[in-house]
C-alpha cells in the first residue's frame, strides 16, 4: 500500500454524468491512493494528481497492454513501478504533455533515465504543445547528454489546435486551452502553450482538459467523451473573475458534457497559506 504525506483522499472522485451507465466507484478504486476507470477496451488510472506536486494519468489498452501517459509528474516512475512488472519500459508510447509546468513534466527526466537504464529499444514519441520550451529543453538536453549511449529513439512532436497523432493503439487529437503561467487573480500574465487531448482507444474516447481556465477548448476536449478527466483545482472561482484554473463547480459542469468524469488536480488547503 502506498503512503504519501499528503492524503490524496480527494482524488477518489468519480462522477457519472449519466447515471446507471457504467461501474460503481467501489469497483473502480484499486487502492487507497488512486482512481481507476475502465471498460472493455481501456483502463484509465490516475495514480496521483495534486496541483503543484504532480499529475500522471496512465491509459492502458486492454487488447494489447500498450500504455499511453498523459503528463508525467514527479513520482510517475514510482507509480508505474507499482504496476508490478517492467513491461511499461517498452510499452509506453506515446507520452502526451499538456503543458510545461513542473507538476506535469517533473517526472519526465527520471522516466527517460529509467528507460535508458533498463534498455528500452522501441522509439518513444512525446507530444507537446507547440513552443513548450520546458519540455523541449528536457528532451533535447537528455538526448544530447546521452547521445552515444541511448538505446532508444526519442521523438518530440509539437502539436497545436486540431493536430492529430496516431499510433497503432492510441489516436490523439489536441485542442488548445487557456492556461496562464502563474496563479494570479489580477488578470495579468502570460498564457502557457497548453493543450487538452481527446484520445481514442478502439471505440472509446477519453478526454483530458490539462490545466485550463474555462474556455471553449476545455469544452471541446471533453464533450461527448466516454470518460473526461478534468482539472478541478480551485474550490471556488476567484471574485475577480480571472481564472488560471477551473473551479470545482466549473469542472462539474464540464463533466456533464461527458458520459462520465473524474476530477483531478485539487489543491490541498495547506498550500493556500504561503510561507
Ligand atoms: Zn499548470
Amino acid at each position: 500500500m502506498k503512503t504519501y504525506n499528503i492524503n490524496p483522499e480527494h482524488l477518489r472522485v468519480i462522477h457519472q454524468a449519466s447515471p446507471g451507465i457504467v461501474k460503481s466507484v467501489n469497483e473502480s478504486v484499486v487502492d487507497d491512493s488512486s482512481t481507476t476507470w475502465e471498460n472493455d477496451e481501456v483502463q484509465v488510472r490516475v495514480p496521483f494528481s495534486i496541483a503543484g506536486v504532480g499529475t500522471t494519468i496512465v491509459l492502458t489498452s486492454k487488447f494489447t497492454g500498450k500504455i499511453m501517459l498523459l503528463d508525467v509528474g514527479d513520482g510517475a516512475l514510482r507509480d508505474l513501478l507499482q504496476m508490478g512488472n517492467m513491461d511499461f519500459v517498452n510499452d509506453i508510447d506515446p507520452i502526451a504533455l499538456s503543458h510545461g509546468h513542473f507538476d506535469h513534466i517533473g517526472g519526465l527526466y527520471t522516466l527517460l533515465g529509467f528507460m535508458r537504464m533498463m534498455g528500452r529499444t522501441t522509439p518513444l514519441n512525446i507530444l507537446i504543445p507547440k513552443g513548450c520550451i520546458q519540455a523541449i529543453s528536457v528532451i533535447k538536453g537528455y538526448r544530447e547528454i546521452h547521445r552515444a549511449t541511448l538505446p532508444y529513439t526519442i521523438w518530440y512532436h509539437e502539436l497545436s489546435q486540431g493536430s492529430g497523432f496516431d499510433t497503432d493503439f492510441f489516436k490523439v487529437k489536441s485542442i488548445e486551452v487557456e492556461h496562464f503561467s502563474l496563479e494570479s487573480d489580477s488578470g495579468e500574465g502570460l498564457l502557457e502553450p497548453a493543450l487538452g487531448f481527446r484520445i481514442g482507444v478502439g471505440g472509446t474516447v477519453v478526454g483530458y482538459t490539462g490545466d485550463t481556465r474555462l474556455c471553449s477548448g476545455a469544452e471541446a476536449a471533453v464533450r461527448d467523451t466516454d470518460l473526461a478527466i478534468i482539472e478541478a483545482t480551485r474550490k471556488k472561482a476567484p471574485a475577480s473573475g480571472h481564472r488560471v484554473h477551473l473551479s470545482l463547480s466549473e469542472a462539474n459542469d464540464l463533466g456533464k458534457l461527458a458520459k462520465e468524469f473524474i476530477l483531478i488536480h485539487e489543491v490541498p488547503e495547506a498550500y493556500l497559506q504561503r510561507p
